[in-house]
Parts: structure tokens; C-alpha cells; sequence
């Protein structure tokens, strides 16, 4: 990507989030300017007429046209304000859209990858905090479009001064203050420049403090609970601190900076270029260039180009500053998913026949010089209830990412019915499988969306469910049953629910799916122990045909399962029944067994 190209690519990329919000700015502006002109250019007329002395009928009429023409503009370009609003808002929503749904379509392992979390949190700070990035680049435009509509106007309006003045002669006065004018409006816009540099350097730091300070907030649980437990005030104060302290000097010198080298010295050359305006008009007034009236609008028509003028340079500056930030915007939508996408459709098998089997599979993830499995085979029969056990980081989350194609092996195979489940399609193999992850997600919306994961439930199926997996007495204490919103973050009726009934419901979802798969990473680890063996005893009749995965630490729980694999440093060691595994006294299973036995011994 060429560098200069950034703010362009960015630019209509941005754009065609709604492509009618530019257009539509630009003729608000125009509107803007002409209402501005217009009011100045008709009280000069006014001032005059009453200088040169119009009859009062004469003054009322063009009051009266100046008053109508005022109300007519204004009237148009609230109009157009109210639109300009609503163009941008769906701009906003747009964009805001476009970022996640690029986040949700990214590979897993991309969207896992700490270099990308890095990029899409800068992104999301970066426009939230100091509002860089897409949001400073719609700024520059805006400014850029306002800038060009008022020195249109105001320069065709200063080339009518400049034809009024020619018309008396030069004088040596006239060629000081127009000396003074031109020195001041440089010296203007060197100031306006360097402000603009340094003004983003002072809302850099000011930035980068608010997003450590944010970083730092976002560290601590919301609800807070541990905070006030374990007294958390002063780690809090001391991170604080120590993130004021790193900013705090350079915070200090910039603003220092700006304010002794950009703010005074831009007030006062901004101040003179208004003397030396008013001191030219009025020079030129007195000479009879054109009447007094005029001193008022031309000294305006003067101040508004010299400001645009001034703006004008210093807004490339800003356009440059924001590059970077832009880049990182870009570079995140520029990340392609490289994940092999089959075509092989997945036969629709009401029998749900589908035996899966890993060759040889060996994973390391991004980053990591070790693998987190080596060398896994076996066969998973349709319809088999598989207990997967084994200490903390032996493999068993990474074994079911695989099996369900959200990483692909780094070595290896995976085979489903005979072909590479790499050939299918993506959508129909995911498709095949429920999973509980541990770090699973419920939505602050209705009960019967989160069963259903759609905009509307089948009331009966999902109340059955709900039932099954021990909901069903906290379900009927609900008076707008399925219609009841889990949390209360955004409705007052909502109800607030406990980890072991969020993983009842989180049962309850993968169930109402009704895959071929169903995989239940730690499925009761926020359950009691009654409401555990409720739903072992259940379970079996629940999954039905179904081929079922249970990871769980607690042994007693795997008993029944047709298969138990044990997993120890990325590798299956062991593999049979409950039985099996028991008679071998050197095995893992054992060891783990008599481990957890002693407790309830
Ligand atoms: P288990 O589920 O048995 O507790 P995991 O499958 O979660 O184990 O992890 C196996 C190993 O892989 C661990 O050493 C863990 O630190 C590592 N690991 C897991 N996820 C990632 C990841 N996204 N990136 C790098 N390493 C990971």
C-alpha cells in the first residue's frame, strides 16, 4: 500500500458507508456561507442607505428583503441540518457495522492472534478517545469542504473590494497597512501550523493517559465486588499514579508550550490582521472607494478569507498527522482469512452417521514454540459418548477447536466420512456441532433468543429443554416466560441469574440445535452437586443419537461414558472404559481417580 495513497483509500472507503453525507454536507455549507454573506452584504446595504440618506419607505423595503431573504436561507439550511444529521448517523452505524462484521468474519486464529486484538483495540480506542483515525479524517473534510465554499465566496467578494479600490489612487499609507496585513496573515498562518503539530501532540499524551486510565478501570469487574473485598482503592490510586506520573510531564510541557508559543502569539497576529483590515477599508472608505456601509461587509469578506486561508494550510498538517492512525484502520480491513474454504456439501443424514477421525494431529498455535497437542489418532464412532479428562493445559479445549475446524491442524489430518473436513464447507461442517464452551457467552436479551439464537423460538421445544436440563422450576417463576430479558443491562424486567442456572440455559441452547454433535467443555462446573447428577442421569436420554464430548475434571461424572481419553502434555496416554483405565495402576487415570477419590473418602 502506497503511503500517500492512505487518506484517499481510507477516504472513500469511509464514503461508501453512506455516499450521499459528503454531498450533502458540502451544500449545507454552501447554505451556511450563503446565509452569512447575505446578512452582511444587506446590512452594508442598509448602513449606506441610511448614510446616504433613503427615504424611510426606501429602508423598510430593504429591511424587509433583507429579513425575507435571511428567513428563506435559514429556513432551507435547517432543513438540510436535519438531513446532514441523519446522513451521518447512518454513516456512523454503518461503519460501526462494517468494523464488526470484519471482526466476526475474521478466522478464529486471526481473531485470536495478540497482534490483531492489538490493532482492533488501538482502532477502538483511537476513535473513542481521541476520536483519531476515520472520525479526525470526516473532521479534515468537513473543515477542508467549509474552508473552499467560504474563500470561494469571500475571494470573489474581495476581487469586487479590490476593483472598488483601484479606481483611487496608491497611496504610501495604503502600502504600509497593506504591508502590515500580509505580514500578520504569514505570520497567522506560521502559527496556525506549528499549533496544529503541536496541538496534536498535546491531544496525543492527552489521549494516550485517558486510554491507560481506561485500560486500568477496565482491569477491575464492573460489579465490584473484589474491589471492595479486598480493598482494591489504593492498587487502584497507585496505577493511577503511576500512569498520571509518565504523562503528567509531557501533558504539562506541550500545554505550556502551546500556550506561550501558539495561543498568544496566534491571538495577537490575529488581531492585527483585523486592524489592518478595518485600517484599509477604512483608508480606501475615506478616499471614496465605496461607501461607508461597505467598511463592514468588506472588513468580514477579509477576516473570513484570511481564516480560511489560515485553516487551509494548517488542515494539511492534520490530514498528515492522521495517517498513521488511518493506516492501522485500513491495515485491519486489509487482513485476508487464509483458512482453506471447501465446496463439499455435508450430506443431510437424518441418521446423523458422521464418524470423524484424527490422523496423526499435531497443533502449535501462533506464537508458541510448543505444540499444545502432538500426535493425536483415533476414531469417533457416531453416536458415542466420549469423556475427554486430563490436567489443566494437557489439550482438551484444543482438541474440540480442531474438531470443530476453528483452528486447522498445524500437522496432520482430519477426516470426516472419508474426506479432508477441510473440503467441506465451512458454514455446513460448523454446522454439525453444539458446543458449551467454558467461556461461553449469554446475551442480555430475551430468554427465548438465547435458546433459539434467532428472532423467534419454538415455544414448545425450548420450554421442553428447559425442563430437561433443570430450568424448569426457576422458568415458571418467570412471569413473561420465554419473553423474560437474561440481565438487567439494558431492561428494568429483566432477572438476574446465577452461574449454574446461565450454564442450565447455555445446556438448553446447544441442546435446541439438534446436531449430530453436542461437546460440553466443563458442562457443570457452576452446578451443584444435586443439579450435577440430575443432569448425568438425564443427559444420555437428552443426547439421544447424538455423538457426545464431555470434558470435565470431575471423574465420577465419566463413569458411564462409552470412551474415556486421557490427556497428558498434548497427548492422548490413555484411552477405554472406566473399568479399563482403573485396572492399570500405572496409569494416569488412576493416579487422577484416587486423587479425587480421597476427598470423598
Ligand atoms: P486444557 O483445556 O486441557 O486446560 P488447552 O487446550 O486450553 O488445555 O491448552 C493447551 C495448551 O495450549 C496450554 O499450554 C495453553 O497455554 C496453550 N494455549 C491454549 N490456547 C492458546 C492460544 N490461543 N495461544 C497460545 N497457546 C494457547
Amino acid at each position: 500500500m502506497k503511503k500517500d495513497n492512505t487518506t484517499m483509500r481510507a477516504f472513500k472507503q469511509y464514503n461508501s458507508y453512506n455516499p450521499k453525507y459528503f454531498p450533502l454536507f458540502f451544500l449545507h455549507t454552501i447554505f451556511r456561507n450563503v446565509s452569512f454573506y447575505y446578512s452582511l452584504w444587506m446590512s452594508a446595504e442598509i448602513v449606506s442607505g441610511i448614510y446616504e440618506g433613503l427615504e424611510m419607505r426606501e429602508l423598510y423595503v430593504l429591511t424587509a428583503a433583507a429579513l425575507a431573504g435571511i428567513l428563506l436561507i435559514r429556513s432551507l439550511s435547517a432543513i438540510l441540518d436535519r438531513q446532514v444529521e441523519t446522513a451521518l448517523e447512518i454513516l456512523e452505524i454503518h461503519e460501526a457495522e462494517a468494523f464488526y462484521r470484519k471482526t466476526l468474519g475474521l478466522d478464529y486464529d486471526k481473531m485470536e492472534n495478540p497482534h490483531i486484538r492489538q490493532i482492533r483495540s488501538k482502532i477502538d480506542e483511537n476513535k473513542r478517545i481521541n476520536s483519531y483515525g476515520v472520525v479526525n479524517m470526516r473532521y479534515s473534510v468537513e473543515t477542508l469542504m467549509d474552508c473552499l465554499v467560504n474563500l470561494a465566496f469571500s475571494a470573489s467578494l474581495f476581487a469586487e473590494m479590490l476593483s472598488a479600490m483601484a479606481v483611487v489612487p496608491f497611496s504610501r499609507t495604503a502600502l504600509i497597512l497593506l504591508a502590515g496585513l500580509v505580514t500578520s496573515i504569514a505570520a497567522g498562518i506560521f502559527f496556525r501550523i506549528r499549533g496544529g503539530k503541536k496541538g496534536t501532540l498535546f491531544w496525543d499524551s492527552i489521549g494516550r493517559k485517558m486510554m491507560d486510565e481506561n485500560r486500568i478501570l477496565q482491569g477491575f469487574h464492573p460489579s465490584g465486588t473484589d474491589n471492595r473485598i479486598y480493598r482494591q482503592q489504593p492498587l487502584i490510586d497507585c496505577l493511577y499514579e503511576k500512569c498520571n506520573r509518565e504523562h503528567k510531564k509531557a501533558f504539562m510541557d506541550t500545554a505550556h508550550k502551546i500556550f506561550c508559543f501558539i495561543v498568544v502569539p496566534g491571538s495577537v497576529f490575529s488581531w492585527l490582521t483585523k486592524g489592518f483590515s478595518y485600517l484599509i477599508v477604512c483608508c480606501y472608505s475615506t478616499l471614496g472607494a465605496f461607501p461607508v456601509g461597505s467598511v463592514i461587509k468588506y472588513v468580514g469578506y477579509m477576516e473570513r478569507m484570511t481564516e480560511s486561508i489560515q485553516t487551509l494550510l494548517g488542515i494539511f498538517g492534520s490530514f498528515q498527522e492522521n495517517e498513521k492512525f488511518l493506516a492501522d484502520y485500513l491495515n485491519f480491513f486489509d487482513i485476508e482469512n487464509d483458512m482453506y474454504q471447501g465446496s463439499l456439501a455435508v450430506e443431510k443424514r437424518s441418521d446423523k452417521q458422521f464418524e470423524i477421525s484424527f490422523r496423526n494431529v499435531s497443533l502449535r498455535y501462533q506464537g508458541s514454540s510448543d505444540f499444545a497437542l502432538k500426535n493425536i489418532s483415533l476414531n469417533l464412532r457416531s453416536g458415542e459418548r466420549v469423556a475427554v479428562v486430563g490436567m489443566n493445559g494437557s489439550g482438551k479445549t484444543t482438541f474440540v477447536k480442531l474438531l470443530c475446524r476453528l483452528y486447522d491442524p498445524t500437522e496432520g489430518e482430519i477426516i470426516m466420512n472419508d474426506f479432508n473436513i477441510r473440503k467441506y464447507d465451512y458454514r455446513q461442517y460448523l454446522n454439525l456441532f453444539s458446543v458449551v464452551f467454558q467461556d461461553y457467552n449469554l446475551l442480555a436479551v430475551p430468554l427465548g433468543n438465547n435458546i433459539s439464537c434467532d428472532a423467534s423460538w419454538d415455544k414448545e421445544k425450548a420450554e421442553g429443554l428447559l425442563e430437561e436440563v433443570g430450568f424448569g422450576k426457576r422458568y415458571r417463576e418467570m412471569p413473561k416466560g420465554l419473553e423474560t430479558p437474561i440481565y438487567r443491562n439494558f431492561d428494568t424486567d429483566g432477572v438476574e441469574i446465577s452461574g449454574g442456572e446461565a450454564q442450565k440455559i447455555a445446556l438448553a441452547r446447544a441442546l435446541y440445535r439438534d446436531t449430530p454433535f453436542i461437546i460440553l467443555d466443563e458442562p457443570t462446573a457452576a452446578l451443584d452437586p444435586i443439579a450435577e447428577a440430575e443432569i448425568y442421569a438425564k443427559f444420555d436420554e437428552i443426547a439421544g443419537d447424538k455423538t457426545t464430548i464431555y470434558i470435565s475434571h470431575r471423574l465420577s461424572s465419566c463413569r458411564l461414558c462409552d470412551r474415556i481419553l486421557v490427556f497428558h502434555e498434548g497427548r492422548i496416554v490413555q484411552s477405554g472404559t472406566h473399568r479399563e483405565l482403573l485396572a492399570d495402576d500405572t496409569g494416569k487415570y488412576y493416579e487422577m481417580w484416587h486423587a479425587q477419590a480421597q476427598y470423598y473418602a
